[in-house]
């Protein structure tokens, strides 16, 4: 009864996960229900009927990304995507190139995964960012020779939103003829993906950072390199062999839905609404004393993200305090129970401090300018609290 009572939750954590749309919340329940055989199942009309379903996903978000369908590989998630990617092309690297180059901005799941690949045999090495997060192409060209198997770059940065200057890395990479990865995850949220003009080999996607639900991702994987990457799940054979196991029909129609509707003229004007939020919010929170803004210039960004510093405070305290009415996110990652800053922020440039003292905002689809005020409202009066900035009564 007392929770009814209190305000809901400002949620400004979209880049963390994306509340599943309604629309898309609606079809999964049809989908749910309309499952019946696996799709794998051809000895019957039930699974031919699965299967049939399964395609059209496969075709809808093909089209949506601009390649082929068997490009397409369903997944558990980002997570998965970028493991497969990167370790399964590491496991079957040939002897003369075992080097890897991942941004040192990378999302962990990257890193994670190219640090496994050493198991394989291979050599990683991090490519500096600038201040605002962006690999200099300058840096990249340095390092690359034939002996590169991977180029592993994200298109747009989780934390700060940073996007990367995609065509030049592929360029160069493919001059040395190394394969090029994006981790795509935040992309969609920032601009369309067509695979025909990008030119990377291997991209991954992740369903709840687009509305769709959590659980389902892809990995597309270019047919002229699939035969060089290995399945890290091998079993029935499904899904060009490159990762077996039942694919779950409804996630894949549901996350099918949730990549249409982050294409066409729609997706563009919610794409300007959600900067704008973002931009007042912003312009609002970067006018107190001791907020300064991380990463590169707001319009040089992901719309809806914005990371602030609060100078000399501590960003976890400031988002205790705000609970349960504001949702927000610090980079720092908790391994083995340390806490740890966030190492997208340290390679930028920050100090440990600074970067602690740092929080993600993101904001998406459902955020309003009242979200908005509302949280301006509930950070002040913290930031009053903790003594950075006086309100004047
Ligand atoms: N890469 C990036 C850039 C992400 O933001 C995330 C989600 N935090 C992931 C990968 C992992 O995605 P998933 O949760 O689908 O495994």
């Amino acid at each position: 009864m007392i929770r009814s009572k209190l305000p809901p939750t400002v949620y400004a954590d979209y880049q963390a996960s994306t509340p599943l749309d309604q629309r898309i919340a609606n079809n999964l329940t049809i989908y749910f229900s309309e499952q019946l055989g696996n799709p794998h199942a051809n000895d019957h009309a039930m699974g031919w009927a699965a299967a049939e379903k399964l395609e059209a996903a496969y075709r809808r978000v093909a089209s949506a990304l601009r390649c082929d369908a068997d490009e397409i590989i369903f997944t558990s998630g980002a997570t998965e995507a970028n493991n497969l990617a990167v370790i399964g092309l590491a496991c079957a690297a040939p002897t003369s190139r075992k080097r890897i180059l991942v941004s040192a901005a990378e999302h962990k799941s990257v890193l994670a995964a190219a640090d496994a690949a050493r198991r394989y045999g291979c050599t990683v090495e991090l490519i500096p960012v600038d201040a605002r997060g962006a690999v200099r192409p300058d840096k990249l060209a340095e390092r690359l020779d034939d002996d590169v198997l991977l180029v592993s770059v994200m298109a747009v940065n989780n934390e700060i939103g940073t996007r990367q200057p995609l065509s030049q890395i592929v360029e160069l990479s493919k001059a040395v003829g190394a394969v090029v990865h994006t981790d795509a995850s935040q992309a969609l949220a920032d601009r369309e993906l067509h695979l025909d003009g990008l030119g990377v080999h291997a991209l991954s996607l992740s369903g709840h950072k687009i509305y769709g639900p959590q659980g389902i991702g892809v990995c597309f994987v270019r047919r002229d390199v699939q035969a060089r990457v290995a399945p890290l799940l091998v079993g029935g054979g499904q899904q060009g062999g490159l990762r077996a196991g039942t694919v779950p029909v409804a996630l894949c129609r549901a996350f099918a839905d949730s990549v249409d509707m982050m294409v066409g003229s729609a997706a563009a004007t919610e794409r300007k609404r959600i900067a704008g939020i973002r931009n007042r919010f912003a312009a609002e929170m970067l006018a107190c004393p001791g907020v300064e803004l991380n990463g590169p210039p707001l319009e040089e960004r992901h719309p809806g993200n914005c990371n602030l510093r609060f100078t000399g405070c501590d960003g976890k305290d400031i988002l205790t305090r705000l609970q349960p009415r504001l949702a927000a996110a610090t980079g720092s990652s908790c391994t083995s129970g340390v806490t740890e800053p966030s190492h997208v922020l340290t390679a930028i440039g920050l100090s440990l401090s600074e970067a602690e003292s740092s929080i993600r905002f993101s904001f998406g689809r459902y955020s309003t300018e009242q979200d908005v005020d509302v949280a301006i409202e509930l950070l002040k009066v913290v930031l009053t609290d903790i003594g950075l900035i006086q309100l004047v009564a």
